[in-house]
């Protein structure tokens, strides 16, 4: 079974990724502690980073 990572996108192989419980049952799926440090410490947007699948060329059209 394949998941994606909550943070960037890519692909997490069960098993060897970073499952992370919240305190109101939400379960995330990380690839990587960078990621998880990313999203949860941090509080980075994932379409804002080069480096994630997330990433939208150009930047996020704010309104
Ligand atoms: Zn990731």
């Amino acid at each position: 079974m394949v998941q994606t990572c909550k943070f960037c996108g890519g692909n997490v192989l069960l098993g060897s990724g970073i499952i992370f419980a919240k305190n109101d049952g939400t379960i995330l799926v990380f690839c990587s502690s960078k990621c998880k440090k990313n999203m949860l410490v941090l509080k980075r947007d994932p379409r804002k980073l080069k480096w994630t699948s997330k990433y939208v060329k150009g930047g996020i059209k704010v309104r």
